[in-house]
């Protein structure tokens, strides 16, 4: 098959647009052929080189993917059927995995993380991670969903209980995860708020934003504090990291969640112990979600309630440029890789 794979670490240069070794068939996985596979940031840390994390290499990344079954192993789903994949691995024999919370297994993997993932033609996976996707859902948008939204879903449904009516200040409203915030938040009858740079601002409050504050130049706690009377948010989304988080802090209410699963700026952060046990602060950390929350999101989004964005699309073997537009930030929604 052709992969896009990277023998060491480094920038984008590093990736090759090479042949590589069809996966062979295993007793209870499936082999997908790709058709489309969404970037995240997680693909450019495992590029650059992770702290705490070896990667095998040569590694192909790609956690968020679509395409159809070429050997269906034992699913009992006919070769061609159409399908999405839950980017979770899993030991399956656990007490966490036995309740569902897949993420706090202690062999909790990501697809393109240790194993390889979808930055090629084929692909060998767990046929529990296998989800058939409808017609009118096509493979580029159905590649853009697991991910942001399996995390968006469990940073603002499972860790901060989000109810009707709570202030949500989603962090980078303009990016993949910030515009899934931006929507299960909506679902669940919050009111919205985001900040952006100011270019992206019209089209996050046509995702459901109530207002869009510029998190460069301005002071989005003291934004926050105007439109909800000086109470400040009850759910903050934090993903940004060093940039923006004092000040993510500060735009808390009494009794407020910040949920967090990103450092995309940097990872170091401060906090004030004062303000975290007078203020009655929880900080939530997330990474990923589990297999029943990514079903529950997922029918919203056969539904059409929840819609992910593609800002592009590149040709696979234009891998390098994608990760290049990502890393620029000017993208508005997913960058996907189709072939
Ligand atoms: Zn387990």
């Amino acid at each position: 098959m052709r992969a896009v794979r990277f023998h060491s670490h480094g920038g984008p240069d590093v990736l090759r647009y090479e042949d590589a070794p069809d996966p062979s068939p295993v007793f209870g996985r499936a082999i997908v052929g790709v058709r489309a596979c969404a970037l995240n940031h997680l693909d450019l840390w495992e590029r650059r080189g992770l702290d705490r994390v070896k990667l095998p290499l040569p590694h192909i990344s790609g956690s968020d993917i679509a395409g159809a079954l070429v050997d269906p192993g034992t699913s009992r789903l006919a070769p061609g059927t159409r399908v999405m994949l839950q980017p979770g691995l899993r030991c399956g024999r656990c007490a966490m995995c036995a309740v569902g919370r897949d993420n706090q297994c202690v062999e909790y993997d990501v697809l393109g993380l240790q194993s390889d993932g979808g930055y090629a033609e084929l692909l060998s996976v767990p046929v529990e991670n296998l989800i058939p996707i409808p017609d009118h859902v096509d493979d580029e948008t159905a590649a853009a969903f697991p991910l942001t939204f399996l995390t968006a879903w469990h940073m603002l449904v499972t860790r901060a209980e989000i109810a009707r009516g709570d202030a949500v200040l989603v962090l980078a409203g303009g990016s993949g995860v910030g515009q899934a915030a931006i929507q299960v938040a909506r679902h669940f009858g919050a009111r919205v708020f985001a900040t952006c740079s100011p270019s992206k601002a019209d089209r996050t409050r046509a995702l459901g934003a109530e207002d869009a504050f510029d998190h460069y130049s301005g002071d989005f706690s003291k934004d926050i504090r105007r439109v909800t009377d000086g109470r400040g948010a009850d759910i903050i989304v934090e993903h940004v990291g060093e940039a923006t988080w004092e000040r993510s802090v500060r735009s808390l209410a009494t009794g407020g969640r910040l949920v967090t699963c990103g450092a995309t700026t940097g990872t170091a952060a401060k906090i004030d112990l004062r303000h975290l046990f007078a203020r009655q602060l929880s900080l939530l950390g997330c990474y990923m979600g589990g297999k029943p929350e990514l079903l529950r999101a997922a029918e919203l989004f056969f539904r059409g309630i929840l819609q992910p964005v593609v800002d592009r699309t590149f040709p696979l073997s234009d891998a390098a440029q994608a990760q290049q537009h990502l890393e620029g930030g000017s993208q508005f929604g997913k960058v996907v890789l189709i072939h």
